[in-house]
């Protein structure tokens, strides 16, 4: 039975930035990263973004080249998914392979939540999670002209955005009133779905969709629950993620949507961290609530949290919450959790295609949304980090630089 000191299980942003954080630490204890798919760490965002427009390839969204962890002495156990879990002897089994550990670091993200109506399970249809994901799609849009997109969360639009640009014709599905309904304003959600239907995307919310025609064993139309029938050369799902706890929770961890953490990162089982995607927190940022955070930000900082706490240091989780999109000619970034916001100020117009939203709660500024516009969000996170309570006449007018905007 191999042994080591800290074994990562998850290698993606989380699992990577530990690995690396370990080694700028001065850890010299034997490390290994165990990861389900075959290649080494690499940068998800692309995968709806550049390197599914075919703007970066492969190699350059690697986190890190690929002798980098044999030259820090990281092992990589790649291919390998671990399925169980042994809190009490402090071992894993992944492939058949009991491995045991002193510390643990669970970074397994999450499983794109697919539909589950006929037709679901065709070959043509597809999540965006995983490289393979996106090279199953992109071996097939030389001979695809209509995509069916299902979601309008921030993957489903990127995807669109790069489809249009490839001159497929693309219907995007969103059974909410508007797109990226569970985590932007309203202000934000219409400008996104105008500028989408302005690059010929059929955009439609309040979409009740049945099930997915198939013949000769694939995909060929998506019906909707009021008869209509949507011919599709394929269909791209992105509805979420369900986090990847299964073993930890069967090993008699804290959880539910999510592992529990506690601020440090730790688990309710010893010696057990969970970071990333798959680790419910309270996020300061969001009144301490209790929460899984999607995003490279959250994944790295509580990487960094969980092995400083490894390495003798308590430093509790505190980083701001940061995101961003790339749709078209738009970057969006976002700073802050705007989740409850009771009232939001436009900064700029949308027609310009550059303004932001702020988020307020109790007055106070809680998030920025910045569409191409930078400057908002570099001066916009101070007012987020303290809380302040603003002008809200200054803070609307984009005149003023948000550095400058008085107190209200
Ligand atoms: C298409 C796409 C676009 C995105 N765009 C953005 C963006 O623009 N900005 C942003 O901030 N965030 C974005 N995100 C989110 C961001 O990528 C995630 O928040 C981040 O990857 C989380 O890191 P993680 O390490 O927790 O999970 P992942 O990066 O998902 O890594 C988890 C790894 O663990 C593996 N694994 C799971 N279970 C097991 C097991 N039992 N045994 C072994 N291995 C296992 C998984 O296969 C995976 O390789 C995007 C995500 C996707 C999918």
């Amino acid at each position: 039975m191999s042994f080591y000191d800290v074994l990562i299980v998850g290698a993606g942003h989380a699992g990577a930035q530990a690995a690396i954080s370990l080694r700028q630490a001065g850890f010299e204890g034997s490390v290994a990263m165990i990861g389900d798919e075959k290649d080494p760490p690499y940068e998800r965002p692309p995968l709806s973004k550049e390197y599914f427009a075919g703007e970066k390839t492969f190699e350059r969204i690697l986190i890190r080249p690929a002798d980098f962890w044999q030259e820090r002495k990281i092992d990589l156990l790649l291919g390998k998914r671990v399925t169980n879990v042994d809190a009490a002897a402090k071992t894993v089994t992944a492939d058949g392979q009991l491995i045991s550990y002193d510390k643990l670091i669970w970074c397994t993200g999450g499983s794109p939540r697919m539909l589950t109506c006929n037709g679901a399970d065709a070959p043509n249809v597809h999540a965006v999670r995983r490289r393979d994901d996106v090279d199953a799609m992109m071996g097939q849009l030389d001979t695809i002209q209509h995509v069916t997109i299902v979601g309008g969360g921030y993957i489903g639009l990127e995807a669109a955005a790069v489809l249009t640009k490839f001159g497929k014709k693309v219907v995007l599905l969103e059974a909410l009133d508007r797109v990226l309904a569970r985590v932007a304003g309203e202000e934000l959600s219409r400008f996104y779905e105008e500028e989408h239907r302005a690059h010929g995307v059929d955009l439609r919310t309040g979409a009740r969709m049945d099930c997915i025609e198939v013949v000769d064993g694939r995909a060929c139309a998506v019906l909707m629950a009021d008869g209509e029938r949507i011919e599709t050369d394929i269909v791209i799902v992105g509805i979420g993620i369900n986090p990847e706890t299964g073993p930890l929770i069967a090993a008699g961890a804290a959880g539910g949507n999510g592992v529990d953490v506690d601020e440090y990162c730790r688990t309710s089982l010893p010696d057990i961290y969970a970071v990333g995607d798959c680790a419910a927190h309270a996020n300061r940022f969001a009144g301490g609530a209790h929460m899984r955070v999607e995003s490279v930000q959250n994944a790295n900082d509580q990487a960094k949290t969980a092995v400083a706490h490894i390495m003798g240091k308590e430093e509790p989780y505190t980083a701001v919450p940061w995101f961003w999109s790339n749709q078209y000619d738009l970057k969006l970034q976002t700073v802050g959790l705007s989740v409850g916001f009771d009232q939001a100020v436009l900064r700029g117009d949308p027609k310009e295609r550059s303004f932001s939203v702020i988020y307020l709660k109790g007055g106070k500024v809680i998030a920025l949304d910045c569409v191409n516009a930078v400057k908002d969000y570099v001066q916009g996170r101070a007012h987020v980090l303290s809380g302040a309570v603003l002008d809200l006449d200054q803070a609307g007018d984009a005149g003023v630089p948000l550095k400058e905007v008085g107190i209200g």
